[in-house]
């Protein structure tokens, strides 16, 4: 997905998990077709199991689109990948539509005495050989079982006995969904996450202590397909995206794993074709990483920028790369600063902000938002509060 073995990808044609297989082979006469009728073409192991992608943006229509499956060290099923000039794709029709009759949020539907199972349909590394730890995409096939909508969060139960309570099955992990309500597979049966491989370092020696690694991190990123997984949820309020006015303004703050509900915002504003739902606004996203290679969905938001110059924009910070003005490291907040101007208009005009990632994120971020309300001449605790009342400020930290 971020380093694709070629530099302009941005379309795949894909067939989703367990796909008819005339539908396969049908599939595979266009991948063939369109193999031929391409001059720069690379191939290589794709990365879902049943998936025959070629990605590349073309000049013709194509089937379907499928930006989550573009990794060159993908080891499983088919890619056929392109490098071609020019993006202009249409969006992807997705069904079910009744997905957008819901009134509410659907939420709680599987609890944790009762929980969903599962069965995981890919995992995918999302960083590159230099970032620091690992991120891995799991796909979750839910058979449309467990609808969501963008914002809200499973939970994963991971197989095993806890620790704590003999006996008994471990506590749930809750993860954030990183698909819109119809999933990468575009047909409402799936889920994502972007999960970050929790590893323990010994403090003292720096050695990795593989007895406490993350139980539940490491059991998504190390899963095979057809594995099960029990799920619980879905759950979440904070981070739904309001849909009320189509042209609202959208600024998102993430650090790491915390893109997950913005990719799936993101997807729903400018992948797929809803009809109750066409953004008109202005979506703006920080992203706060450590290095180049730590970028997440990075080819997605690179084609909206292309695509949607007008109401896209994509900050990105790498604080093992970049400085601050200060000549610091470049931490999400210090992207904040300079835009600050432009945030807090945005913000006096109504638009609204979310925050994802870890916790130590905040502190941090309020205190730049604290200084430049200050240096305006305004009260930040007031605005603030303001904020919160009017139901623009979105927190979801963990
Ligand atoms: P655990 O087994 O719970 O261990 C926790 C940590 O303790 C690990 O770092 C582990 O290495 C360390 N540890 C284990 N044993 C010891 C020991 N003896 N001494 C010291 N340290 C030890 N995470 C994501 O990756 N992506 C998301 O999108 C995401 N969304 C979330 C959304 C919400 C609303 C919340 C609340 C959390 C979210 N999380 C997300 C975090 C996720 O729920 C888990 O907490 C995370 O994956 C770690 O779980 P684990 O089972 O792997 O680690």
């Amino acid at each position: 997905m971020a380093h694709s073995a070629v530099s302009q990808v941005s379309v795949a044609v894909a067939v989703p998990v367990g796909s008819d297989s005339s539908i396969r082979r049908s599939v595979f006469k266009v991948a063939v077709l369109l193999f031929f009728s391409f001059s720069r073409v690379c191939v290589f192991n794709g990365l879902q199991a049943h998936t025959l992608s070629f990605c590349g943006t073309l000049r013709a229509p194509v089937l379907t689109l499928d930006l989550s499956t573009k990794n060159a060290r993908s080891k499983k099923g088919y890619t056929i990948c392109m490098s071609v000039q020019q993006a202009n794709s249409p969006k992807v029709a997705v069904s079910p539509l009744q997905l957008e009759d819901a009134k509410e949020p659907p939420l709680n539907t599987f609890k944790p005495k009762e929980p969903y199972t599962a069965t995981i349909a890919s995992v995918e590394r999302l960083v590159g050989p230099k970032a620091p730890g690992e991120v891995c995409h799991v796909v979750i096939d839910h058979g449309g079982n467990v609808p969501y909508w963008e914002g809200q969060s499973y939970g994963v139960i991971p197989p095993g006995e806890n620790p704590k309570k003999p006996g008994n099955p471990h506590n749930v992990r809750l993860y954030s969904i990183a698909s819109t309500r119809y999933g990468d597979s575009f047909d409402g049966r799936t889920a994502s996450f972007c999960v970050r491989r929790a590893l323990y370092y010994d403090p003292e020696t720096g050695k990795e202590d593989p007895s406490k690694s993350g139980v539940c991190s490491n059991f998504l990123c190390n899963a095979k397909p057809g594995d099960k997984v029990k799920i619980t949820g879905p759950s979440g309020k904070i981070m739904l995206l309001p849909e009320d006015n189509p042209n609202a303004t959208h600024i998102m703050i993430a650090t790491g794993t915390g893109i997950a509900p913005f990719r799936g915002y993101l997807r729903r504003m400018f992948m797929e074709s809803v009809p109750t739902y066409k953004f008109g606004g202005l979506a703006w996203l920080f992203l706060g990483v450590a290095n180049s290679d730590s970028l997440l969905y990075d080819d997605e938001f690179s084609k909206y920028l292309r695509d949607y110059p007008d109401n896209f924009r994509y900050d990105t910070a790498l604080s093992r790369e970049q400085n601050n003005k200060k000549g610091g490291k470049m931490y999400v907040q210090d992207k904040i600063e300079e835009y600050s101007d432009e945030i807090f208009k945005l913000l006096d005009e109504g638009a609204h902000i979310y925050f994802c990632g870890l916790k130590g994120m905040m502190p941090g971020i309020q205190d730049t938002l604290k200084r430049v309300a200050v240096e305006r001449g305004e009260s930040w605790e007031e605005k603030l509060s303001q904020l919160k009342k009017n139901k623009q400020w979105h927190v979801e930290v963990y």
